[in-house]
């Protein structure tokens, strides 16, 4: 048999699959998806098996060195999918399969890995224990695989065994004790021993394994039944692995399916008929904030879970809240597991492997919890998908929405986008009848929608008012104090951050590795480049001009909390930005302390600006609505407008009424405007005029290039033949833009430029751009010339 395996060497001419022989012994082993170790010139690496065979193009083919799991990590759907967004995004196969498995699984080569996939294929009952034992099974592996029990039992020590992929990681992973009742038992208990005729009761009539602790406490019997019975051969003791669970100790209060509204009834039917006839639809379920979208989607996936299948929710990263899966968790319980980057590398791996054995049917994460390994989806929902954090911005470039929709038809399921203010392409799709639209139009109960108050920041200055709270967001500051009632202070991080400046000369401290500002950290004093990471301390001359009057300039979350204590010194204020949420679990903290009403006022940045929902907020205020609408990108305004309806939507949700106070020094733009009216249709007629007279998605497909090298020469001399490579190729009506110096023109010390392409119908476009890598794979491989290609850009 051979296996058809792609490489871990991610260069563009080894991004296909090599042929190698499997060993007699392994075959039942090798299949699918399972990850191995290969021989590759003079090296031995990874790769992942993506078929088997048993004929091969090859004349010559090497054995499988050796294996790293049991159980594909890969299912077939994952593999072709893998081959898709390669095709797709142009990124490695590689690359494709790498982003599917958790981080935990993307280990070098080490042997003792592989000693324990071997461990594995062994029958329970024969599997040497791992803490020292000197079977001589043990001791054949040892001597097959070339470790030295030595090195075993070191590995053992530090935990590496014991704690499968965790290397890096200090928590052991976690054994307990668990019990169950023995097949095909012969053996009678006597009539007078009541206690082991109750357990033994107890446990079939549970029907399954139990922990000995849980056991105990449950039936108030003594550890010594347990034992006599195991020593009868009744009952069977065994370890089970302990997950680490990112939300132990947390309680959820079960919620039962609400009677639905109207409206909701209407937009879940599609969604259910879908379900039921097991075919494929994309729905857009456009809904005001507050219109009950979580509703729908959770009696959804009831209906999924009804059928025996399953489901992937997606939220964005930071509205992963905790309030957010405690909707999730309250309705399914323990079928849920929870995927985002605030977890340990370990307690995603745990949760991943949940979705792997089985163990859960609802997965609730971030974007790449999309690639979820479950083999009967039921339904798929992207939630607020109209967020740019679903398109992930370095390889592969893919955007969740494609991925869903390729699963979706995959699994013949409904896949639902939600979102109150949906991405212009994803309405745009929905009024041709690509995507089925489904509107909730109003808030549930008849909850009113907030009042919007927009302040033009220009006349307060003119009336004398230099202070960042206008008179109206001040007055109504201080009532809410008054009553008792709660307020969200919104500050736009971006455009907004913190730089060094001289008043003398004009000097902006900068990076010394890349052309954009430094940021200033109070908490340190010091200067940080958001892009390289760069750290300095807070200079006390001007390197300019040797001036001392240098100082921080812009206004951050910090600079705001010192003027709101200045005043209204009486209130408490609650700040949330990346400098108070960095330690784990603060975020939560945070937000539980302003649920239970132990501030008066919330201020943060984006981070605040979705998922929350607390009844007491009946003021929303934003400090500078438009710092988003001046950054150069076609979707600014766009941008604008969802962040502020977004925000809005956090003011009265329950019974008191909500109001919202929008500062800004372009009141008049449509983005603002229209938020007074929550008048998404307009805005979006509005801005799809702009999107037309300039040319941009979605009435075109954008792609765009960067090359990057650290000789600028080099940079614009690739760019241009890059350029005039693309207008010889492709069709006339299609536009080439650039090349141009990038927005960012220098990264960690490389040169950026850009061309951009906008096209309408293109069928030579992906090979146009395989060309392109191809025709410049020698500089790239020699490491230095980088070309990227995104071919939905999001970011500018
Ligand atoms: P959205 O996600 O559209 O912003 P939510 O799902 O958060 O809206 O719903 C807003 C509020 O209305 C929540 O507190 C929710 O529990 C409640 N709600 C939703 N549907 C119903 C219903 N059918 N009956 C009663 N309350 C509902
Ligand atoms: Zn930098
Ligand atoms: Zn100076």
């Amino acid at each position: 048999m051979i296996a058809k395996v792609i490489v871990d060497v991610p260069t563009s001419n080894t991004d296909r699959v090599f042929d190698y022989d499997i060993p007699k012994e392994w075959e039942e082993v090798i299949q699918p998806g399972v990850r191995v170790v290969v021989p590759f010139g003079p090296r031995k690496i990874q790769g992942f098996v993506v078929d088997v065979t048993n004929d091969s193009t090859f004349h010559k083919t090497k054995p499988i060195d050796d294996f790293l799991d049991v159980v594909p990590v890969l299912t077939s759907e994952l593999l072709s999918l893998g081959e898709w967004l390669a095709d797709q995004t142009l990124c490695f196969q590689l690359s494709a399969y790498q982003l599917m498995i958790p981080a935990a699984l993307r280990t070098k080569v080490k042997k003792e890995l592989c000693l324990l996939a071997h461990i594995e294929t062994l029958p329970y009952s024969i599997r040497p224990h791992f803490q020292g034992d000197k079977s001589p099974l043990w001791n054949d592996l040892v001597k097959d695989k070339n470790v030295s029990l030595k090195e075993i039992q070191q590995a053992v020590k530090e935990g590496k065994l014991e704690v499968r992929y965790q290397v890096e990681e200090k928590g052991k992973k976690k054994m307990e004790r668990y019990v169950k009742v023995s097949e095909n038992t012969t053996c009678d208990i006597p009539t007078r021993a009541v206690k082991q005729r109750e357990l033994l009761a107890y446990l079939q009539s549970l029907g399954k394994p139990i922990a000995v602790q849980a056991l105990l406490q449950e039936t108030k019997m003594t550890r010594q039944t347990i034992t006599t019975l195991v020593k009868k051969g009744v009952l069977q003791e065994f370890d089970k692995e302990v997950y680490r669970d990112p939300l132990a100790g947390v309680e959820y209060e079960r919620t039962l399916p609400l009677e639905l509204t109207d409206q909701q009834r209407d937009v879940i039917q599609p969604i259910l008929d879908t379900l039921e006839t097991k075919s494929h639809y994309t729905f857009l379920l456009h809904g005001v904030t507050g219109s009950g979208k979580t509703e729908v989607y959770l009696q959804s996936i009831d209906k999924a879970l009804e059928q025996k299948r399953e489901a992937i929710v997606l939220v964005p990263e930071i509205s992963l809240t905790p309030q957010m899966v405690q909707r999730f968790k309250g309705r399914f319980g323990s079928k849920v597991a929870v995927l985002h980057s605030g977890l340990s590398m370990g307690e995603k791996y745990d949760e991943w492997r949940k979705i792997l054995r089985k163990e859960v049917q609802v997965v609730v994460g971030a974007r790449s919890a999309i690639f979820a390994p479950f083999t009967n989806l039921g339904i798929i929902i992207i939630d607020e998908e109209h967020e740019t954090s679903y398109k992930q911005e370095e390889n592969p470039r893919y955007h969740a929405r494609d991925v869903a929709i390729f699963r979706g038809k995959h699994h013949q399921c409904p896949v639902i986008l939600g979102s109150a203010t949906p991405s212009l392409e994803s309405y745009a799709r929905a009024r041709k009848n690509v995507y089925r639209l489904l509107p909730l139009t109003e808030r549930v109960h008849n909850r009113a929608m907030p009042e919007v108050h927009v302040v033009d920041m220009r006349e307060e200055l003119r009336s004398g008012n230099r202070s960042m709270f206008s008179y109206i967001l001040l007055e109504k500051l201080k009532d809410r104090i008054e009553k008792g009632e709660q307020t969200v202070l919104f500050l736009n991080r971006r455009g907004y951050s913190t730089f060094v400046m001289c008043r003398d000369c004009g000097y902006v401290a900068s990076c010394e590795h890349c052309d954009i500002s430094l940021t200033y950290h109070r908490t340190q004093n010091s200067l940080k480049c958001h892009y390289c990471g760069h750290e300095e301390k807070m200079p006390t001359k001007c390197d300019s001009c040797g001036s001392e009057h240098i100082r921080f300039f812009g206004s951050g979350t910090q600079k705001v909390e010192e003027e709101l204590t200045r005043v209204l010194p009486e209130a408490k204020v609650i700040r949330m930005d990346i400098d108070t949420t960095r330690r784990k679990g603060s975020h939560e903290r945070l937000l539980s302390a302003f649920g239970r009403g132990e501030a008066d006022i919330l201020l943060g940045t984006q981070m605040i600006a979705k998922g929350l929902d607390f009844p007491k907020i009946t003021l929303v205020g934003v400090l500078a609505a438009d710092s988003m609408l001046h950054i150069p990108d076609f979707r600014s305004a766009e941008r604008t407008f969802q962040l502020m309806e977004q925000v809005s939507g956090r003011a009265g949700r329950h019974d008191l009424k909500g109001e919202v106070i929008i500062q800004s020094y372009t009141p008049d733009h449509y983005s603002i405007e229209l938020v007074k009216s929550h008048d998404y249709e307009q805005f979006f007629q509005m801005e799809m005029t702009q999107r037309k007279v300039g040319l941009y998605p979605p009435y075109v497909f954008m792609v765009l290039i960067t090359i990057s090298h650290s000789e600028l020469t080099n940079v614009i001399t690739v760019s241009e033949k890059v350029v005039s490579f693309l207008r010889r190729e492709l069709f006339e009506s299609t536009t080439v833009l650039g090349p141009v110096a990038s927005p960012l023109a220098r990264i960690k010390d490389r040169y950026r430029y850009q061309c951009m392409i906008k096209y309408r119908n293109e069928p030579r476009l992906l090979e146009a751009l395989r060309e392109i890598r191809q025709h410049f794979i020698r500089e790239i491989n020699q490491g230095d010339l980088q070309i990227s290609i995104d071919l939905q850009p999001y970011l500018f």
